[in-house]
């Protein structure tokens, strides 16, 4: 009995508590009203914003100006984003200045992709001054040109001044406004300015940066990463309002039409660099199908949009944007798993760009604060991401570089790292009268036949030990490389021929006996050794260790000679 007494009075309690909180609640009904003094710094306008939702879309600002309907106006108390909506919605400002003097202030929007943005603000003489503007009308309706929405208005002293503002759109409704005053609006144009020029500055530096690399490596990864910048830079500049102000100010049509054809082409574009950059088609023909899906997926809306109404194709858009990000991220992670350098780059770059998307969105639902870095995040992170994808292209080039001097089959240097290193290090030992350099020319013994017998797979094998033999007997100095077919090549600096032979001698023999699973196979080294400038040129040392080759061969095969200058007669070759 008690104890049910005990519940109710607690069940009273929490009622009363709840009721108290409601009508707190419905307390804080009244319009908000700001009260500004002398004004040094911007002030954000969220708290301050009166809203009302006008579902017909048919009332004008009229409707509100007798005071009694003015209180339709409910304030607002939270960030200001009703996604999409079919209603237009009003925002009444209450705005008293507590100065003696007349203050010149603005009144800024900062999300620029609203299709109608109407405002009236009251003059002292009770008549209106009005704006209509919106990025379906000609970016000449706007009062002063800016990328964002800025109206001027003038604060007369003891006064309260009232403003209307009607927002229409078929993209999400981001009301963001705040209250310039004449030097912090500077500071903020300034400060726009300044990111937008550092984002295209650093935009252009890469464009022509990776037009360079096409024109030298004539790979088509380039392209589509030049692609992919056109399409999301130009993509930004309708974002932020910059392409509307300087490239089609006339054309209310293409600042909406453009947003859709932009963001379908990054997809594409972003889809195609990924594939190439990762070689997806080589190490997941799965995983590239499923690119090739998404990008048909990706042109549809390129078709549609002109005949489709913008609110039609956002969503489908919206889904087709996600499920791109999530590919482009499993493209990384499998490349990442498959060992590609590029990959590494590759996923920090995305995920910079999307911590840069997420900052943004948290700042339009009011999670974070709206400042410069949530403001402008999706355009560091883009900046951030582009300079690591161009990165990644420079690690796929140096890639390319190590692809073009090492031998796929034996992994070492080619015939070409050879012949560079070769000259190279000839060079810097001729002319010194102590300088010595060695050249060992390391052939299989009977490979035609080894071939003809096991077959050619096998013959691959046998190469591939080669190849392992030279790089475990080499010495820190020695330089081994596959000059060609079953021809081999180790330099050995600072060695004389006695050394050199000695070394010949020890692969020679390491091949010989470790070869249980390699049937009896053998090589013949030649040695030749540049010393007291005994070699005018580097081909010529090349062709004394190859005559030593070919005396190895002719004394019988699995055997290293040495090229000796000294004995009249070559043919007698010792070391
Ligand atoms: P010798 O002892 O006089 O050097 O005889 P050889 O049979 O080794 O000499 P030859 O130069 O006539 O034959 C070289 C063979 O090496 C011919 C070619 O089929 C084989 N060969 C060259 N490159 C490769 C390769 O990458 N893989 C395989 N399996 N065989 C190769
Ligand atoms: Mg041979
Ligand atoms: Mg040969």
């Amino acid at each position: 009995m008690i104890k049910s007494f005990l519940s109710t009075f607690k069940l009273a309690i929490v009622l009363l508590m709840i009721n108290s909180f409601v009508s707190s609640a419905q307390a804080d009904e009244t319009e908000k009203v700001l009260t500004v003094t002398t004004m040094d710094s911007a002030i954000d306008l969220t708290p301050f914003i009166n809203i009302y939702e006008d579902a017909t879309k048919k009332l004008t600002y009229k409707d509100f100006s007798n005071p009694k309907a003015g209180q339709q106006f409910k304030p607002l108390n939270k960030a200001a984003n009703f996604g999409f909506s079919e209603s237009a919605w009003w925002v009444k400002l209450r705005i008293v200045n507590h100065h003696e003097k007349i203050q010149r202030v603005t009144i800024r929007q900062n999300y620029p992709l609203i299709d109608y943005v109407d405002f009236h603000s009251q003059q002292h003489n009770n008549t209106w001054i009005s704006y209509s503007t919106g990025d379906r009308r000609e970016f000449s309706t706007r009062p002063i040109n800016f990328m964002e929405f800025l109206f001027p208005i003038e604060l007369l002293p003891n006064t309260e001044t009232t403003i209307f503002m009607r927002f229409e759109s078929s993209g999400p409704i981001n009301i963001g406004l705040d209250l310039q005053s004449e030097t912090s609006l500077f500071d903020t144009v300034s400060s726009n300015h300044l990111i937008t020029g550092i984002y295209y500055g650093g935009f252009i530096i890469l464009v022509f940066y990776n037009l360079l690399l096409f024109i030298a490596i004539k790979d088509r990864t380039f392209i589509y990463y030049l692609l992919y910048l056109a399409s999301y830079g130009l993509f930004f500049a309708v974002m932020n309002g910059l392409a509307f102000q300087y490239f089609w100010p006339a054309s209310p049509w293409l600042a909406n039409q453009s947003l859709i054809i932009l963001l379908s082409l990054s997809l594409i574009w972003s889809l195609q660099f990924s594939r190439s950059i990762l070689s997806i088609k080589d190490i997941s023909p799965v995983s590239n199908h499923i690119t090739s899906g998404l990008i048909i997926v990706s042109t549809i809306p390129l078709f549609i949009s002109p005949f489709v109404s913008y609110r039609l194709i956002i969503i489908p858009m919206s889904i087709i944007t996600i499920l791109c990000t999530v590919q482009l991220m499993a493209m990384g992670f499998i490349a990442f798993s498959r060992g590609s350098k590029p990959a590494r780059y590759y996923l920090v770059a995305w995920s910079t760009l999307l911590i840069g998307i997420f900052a943004y969105m948290l700042k339009s639902f009011g999670i974070l604060p709206h400042n410069t870095w949530t403001q402008n995040g999706q355009q560091i992170g883009s900046l951030i991401e582009m300079v690591l994808l161009s990165l990644a292209m420079s690690s796929k080039v140096n890639e390319y570089k190590k692809g073009s001097y090492i031998d796929s089959l034996t992994n070492l240097p080619n015939r070409r790292s050879f012949d560079e290193r070769f000259s190279k290090e000839f060079d810097n030992v001729k002319g010194h009268k102590q300088g010595l350099l060695s050249l060992l020319i390391i052939d299989v013994d009977n490979f035609k036949h080894y071939n003809d017998k096991y077959g050619h797979s096998q013959g691959d094998e046998a190469l591939k030990f080669v190849g392992k033999k030279l790089q475990s007997t080499a010495r820190k100095n020695t330089i081994p490389s596959r000059y060609g077919g079953e021809e081999f090549a180790v330099i050995l600096p600072n060695t004389s021929s006695e050394q050199a032979h000695t070394i010949g001698e020890r692969i020679r023999s390491k091949i010989e006996s470790d070869n249980a699973q390699q049937h009896n196979l053998t090589v013949s080294v030649g040695v030749a050794t540049l010393e007291e400038n005994n070699f005018a040129s580097h081909h010529q040392l090349f062709e004394a260790a190859d005559q030593a080759l070919y005396y190895a061969k002719e004394n019988g095969r699995n055997r290293t000679e040495c090229f000796n200058t000294t004995i009249k007669d070559r043919r007698t070759t010792s070391c």
